[in-house]
């Protein structure tokens, strides 16, 4: 069969196995590849039928093959194995179709053998890494069942020990309550100062096995965000002042008043950050933040910031700190002591409720730790429109407060909220010292402690009552720590009018003062007397 020559050219340059059989004369040509992949000459071939080159195993494909291709059926592909000269196997990939008379038959062959070994071997790695996948998987659940029972054995080990513990706490209290020799005291001092620092200890290692054991609950409970958070500020604020640390704390007015979460679980974590801040500072601030992170209907993601001017952290710790028992080095840190476990039960909690938590610092220079907190935001607030921060000094003009308190930092505080709201502001430091001031002078509100040395707040208010004799009544709202049930009876049948519980926001505040601010005092004692 003579083709044109420059087709024959082509043909000559194929890397595939190509084959033209002339149906009625059952005649081969061959071109192409022949001699480069099975080591034939074409013409050793030509003429004969290529049935000869397939390994008998793969002879029923290639037949099937041509078989639909000369009933017309085009570009069939099948793979199958064919003998070279050199009695070697190779893989050959066939298609064929049938010219347009139905005369010829051809076909192309491609060598897929390197293709093949490649598939082969790819299968292979596949099977190699799904079998040390399921390996993997379980190594990780004996790993995830061993770390679960050693938490709970930690866990029962530490909740045995501590309920001795609290004996011994409680029993060396009782022993410093009665006559000791001053060197009995200082023994009985020093051991009731051990026994807290072992039980704060047993205390962590049993949150912290809780929470690595999966074992730990969260609350759900409607809760205000500023005061938890004024409250963290408020028992810190001590602290602060005795290591001579400035403690401020800003809450972006986009913050709803009411959150849905675990406020407990938020309290320690910013507990922990800000007492580490102000243990690791000597000189300087340490500001707490708080802000929006990200906001949809019916969530809303706070993002709290805790930044100080101590000591800082070098990178090569700034990970590993949040590892159980992991302390950076250092001399503060030995100075401080503490078990390295608050940061590791910090990040356990807020990635248990889906947040997370990280550091920026610089050594000598600073630390900023931060976390993020998902919190659900209540139905009543969703669809409400952010409301516009009340300028301050507009609330409420000229009320004059008296603030009767005995705790200097307390004094500050409340008298610095009440200025802010634009009101004149005096302070009694004590109940004795309220009742001779508001003989001489008159009160719009008297905010007032409950304990106080020299004369309580029940006592003070008894006092101050008597002396209007119900012509007058000063509305007086009791500022107080305790919490516990029936201070609020107790306050109210001292003669108080209301109740604001310590730490106090200034949200709560503002409530306060706007209950009580706008009731003229004759309407105050009307009230009074009705109740
Ligand atoms: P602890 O305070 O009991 O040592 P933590 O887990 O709370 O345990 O902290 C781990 C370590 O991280 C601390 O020992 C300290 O080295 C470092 N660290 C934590 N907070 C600060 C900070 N604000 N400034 C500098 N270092 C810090």
């Amino acid at each position: 069969m003579q083709l044109e020559n420059s087709l024959e050219d082509l043909l000559a340059c194929s890397n595939d196995l190509l084959c033209i059989l002339d149906v009625p004369s059952s005649r081969l040509s061959l071109r192409g590849a022949w001699r480069k992949v099975l080591g034939y000459d074409p013409s050793e071939l030509e003429g004969k039928s290529i049935d000869g080159l397939i390994f008998p195993d793969d002879a029923a494909a290639f037949h099937e093959l041509r078989l639909r291709s000369a009933q017309g059926q085009t570009c069939h592909e099948t793979v199958v194995r064919c003998v070279a000269r050199d009695c070697s196997m190779r893989w050959i990939s066939w298609k064929a179709s049938r010219s347009s008379d139905g005369r010829r038959v051809y076909l192309a062959g491609r060598d897929v053998t390197e293709l093949r070994a490649w598939q082969e071997r790819l299968e292979q790695s596949l099977q190699e890494l799904r079998q040390r996948n399921e390996a993997l998987g379980d190594a990780l659940r004996t790993a995830r069942e061993a770390t679960k029972l050693k938490s709970e054995f930690v866990a029962n080990t530490s909740h045995e020990i501590r309920t001795p513990m609290n004996a011994v706490v409680g029993l060396t209290e009782l022993l410093l309550t009665t006559p000791l020799s001053a060197e009995q005291r200082e023994y009985a001092d020093m051991l009731r100062d051990s026994a807290k620092s072992l039980l704060s200890i047993l205390n962590d290692l049993l949150e912290f096995s809780r929470l690595e054991a999966r074992s730990a609950n969260f609350e759900r409970d409607r809760f205000e965000l500023r005061d938890t958070v004024s409250a963290v500020i408020h028992l810190m604020y001590p602290r602060a002042l005795a290591s001579k640390l400035t403690l401020s704390c800003f809450v972006s007015p986009e913050i709803p008043d009411f959150v849905v979460g675990d406020s407990r679980r938020l309290r320690q974590v910013l507990l922990n950050l800000v007492s580490n801040a102000i243990k690791f500072t000597d000189t300087g601030k340490v500001v707490a933040n708080v802000s929006v992170q990200s906001q949809s209907a019916d969530r809303i993601t706070l993002r709290f910031e805790v930044e100080d001017t101590g000591m800082g952290i070098a990178v090569e710790n700034q990970e590993r700190i949040f590892e159980p028992f992991i302390q950076a080095e250092g001399s503060a840190t030995r100075r401080h002591g503490g078990t390295g476990l608050g940061l590791a039960i910090s990040r356990q909690i807020v990635q248990s409720v889906g947040g997370s938590i990280g550091v920026v610092s610089q050594l000598y220079k600073g630390s900023t730790f931060w976390f993020t907190m998902p919190f659900e935001v209540p139905e009543s607030k969703r669809r409400e429109p952010v409301p516009e921060p009340e300028p301050e000094g507009t609330s409420f003009p000229a009320l004059r407060i008296l603030v009767v308190e005995d705790n200097l930092v307390n004094q500050h505080l409340t008298k610095r909220l009440l200025e802010k709201e634009g009101c004149k502001v005096e302070i009694a430091s004590s109940g004795r010292v309220a009742v001779e001031v508001t003989a001489e002078h008159q009160f719009d509100i008297i905010l007032m402690d409950v304990q106080m040395p020299d004369m309580d707040g029940l006592t003070a208010t008894v006092e101050i009552r008597r002396r209007e004799g119900g012509r007058t009544r000063t509305p007086i709202l009791a500022l107080t720590a305790n919490a516990m049930d029936g201070d609020r009876e107790r306050c109210l049948a001292a003669g108080m009018d209301d109740y604001l519980s310590k730490p106090v926001s200034r949200e709560s505040l503002r409530r306060g003062l706007r209950r009580w601010a706008s009731r003229p005092r004759s309407a105050a004692a009307d009230l009074a007397r009705r109740d």
